[in-house]
């Protein structure tokens, strides 16, 4: 499997760093994130390495996907928002600051302003363990 030794993705995968998992199957990782735009914010990705949407494999993408569903529904049912968009970006332009392919699972509120470029603002750590766990009792 592809993997890259300077890609924080990729020691997560690896369980080289730490990471408030949510799931896990053979193709495919989900995690909270942690600069979170709104409670529930999380990512998905393929365990194998590829940079963006251009470099990844076909099967890996379709794993994925079957991830999303999962963990959005998941993620849905423990924060009850007001609706969910997925993001994924792909170069510097837009916003792509880590460069293994991922999909974000991003809760909405009514009225929230999100802007697609929300920032990295860190969130607090035990709120994120303890949604972690919320949402994976929620699989
Ligand atoms: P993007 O801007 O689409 O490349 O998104 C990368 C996301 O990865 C950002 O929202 C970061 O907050 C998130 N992120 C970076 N490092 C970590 C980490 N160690 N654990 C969880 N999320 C991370």
């Amino acid at each position: 499997m592809a993997t890259d030794a300077n890609c924080i993705f990729c020691k997560i995968v690896a369980g080289a760093i730490p990471s408030f998992k949510l799931y896990e199957d053979s193709a495919t990782f989900a995690f909270l994130d942690i600069n979170p735009g709104n409670p529930g914010h999380a990512l998905v990705i393929p365990k194998a390495h590829a940079v963006n949407l251009y470099a990844s494999d076909d099967k890996d993408l379709a794993a994925v996907m079957a991830t999303v569903r999962k963990v959005a529904t998941a993620v849905e049912k423990t924060v009850t928002p007001d609706g969910l968009n997925l993001l994924q970006a792909n170069g510097p332009g837009a916003a792509q600051s880590v460069f293994h392919f991922h999909m974000h699972i991003l809760p909405r509120r009514l009225g929230d302003e999100l802007k697609m470029n929300w920032g990295l603002k860190p969130g607090d750590k035990a709120e994120l363990a303890a949604l972690a766990e919320k949402i994976r009792a929620n699989l």
